[in-house]
């Protein structure tokens, strides 16, 4: 990649404080800019870069620094936050499609429950003061997803054999993620070290991708398994 000589960058306190959400990253911060100041920021090395290369939540952190401030800055995290939702949401209903293929009236009941769940989840990420309360807004959800883990576990439910372990990684790799994320490691033992590269966003973001990647090794052979499958008769 071609870096452009970039405007000069902030350090922490002199950036907005609507962007000082971790102390912990002492420099490389990009001034108010434009929306084409934004994307130009695309091609210059600054500590969002790693950010935006390593995630699907490109709008967020691409125009984080948009010079509309705490108020364009609220909705893109509103943005970011739908978004994390919808993966939550959409990656989890074909589990428990698969899981209860033999259950013809529990089956849309936990889909519709789970569905009901995530809106919940969604609110409250949405109107999460923190990082952390944001991270617990998500705690029912996953606490969901356990409870339907366990039952396929113990036999209660059905799907591909091998799926499972890879639900079970996918969750453990996003949970990871989210405590990394909150906890601010590894910079918290080094403030400075990491502004650029190696931050626990940024290990979060690499985290997720192979949570989802997990995901996807699950579904697609339970979802071939479930419509290969006949359950037996009642
Ligand atoms: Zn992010």
């Amino acid at each position: 990649m071609a870096f452009l000589a970039g405007p000069r960058l902030l350090d922490w306190a002199s950036s907005p404080p609507h962007l000082q959400f971790n102390k912990f990253v002492l420099t490389g911060y990009r001034p108010a800019s434009s929306g084409s100041g934004c994307l130009r920021s695309l091609f210059y090395l600054h500590n969002e870069l790693g950010n935006i290369y390593t995630h699907a939540s490109v709008l967020y952190h691409l125009f984080m620094c948009h010079q509309g401030g705490s108020p364009v800055y609220a909705r893109l995290l509103a943005l970011d936050m739908c978004g994390v939702c919808l993966v939550n949401t959409l990656g989890a209903l074909p589990i428990i499609h698969c899981t209860l293929a033999c259950r013809p009236w529990l089956r849309p009941a936990a889909l519709v429950g789970y569905t009901l769940l995530s809106g919940v989840a969604g609110w409250r990420a949405l109107t999460a003061p923190s990082t952390s309360a944001r991270l617990r807004a998500f705690g029912w959800q996953a606490g969901a997803r356990l409870l339907v883990f366990g039952a396929r576990g113990v036999g209660l439910g059905s799907g591909a054999p091998g799926s499972l372990p890879c639900y079970l990684r996918m969750d453990a790799l996003a949970l990871l993620g989210g405590l990394v994320n909150v906890a601010r490691l590894p910079e918290r033992w080094g403030p400075g070290r990491f502004d650029y590269w190696g931050n626990s966003h940024q290990i979060m973001h690499l985290l997720s991708v192979g949570s989802i990647l997990q995901l996807h090794a699950g579904v697609v052979p339970d979802l071939l398994w479930t419509a290969r499958h006949a359950c037996p008769p009642d």
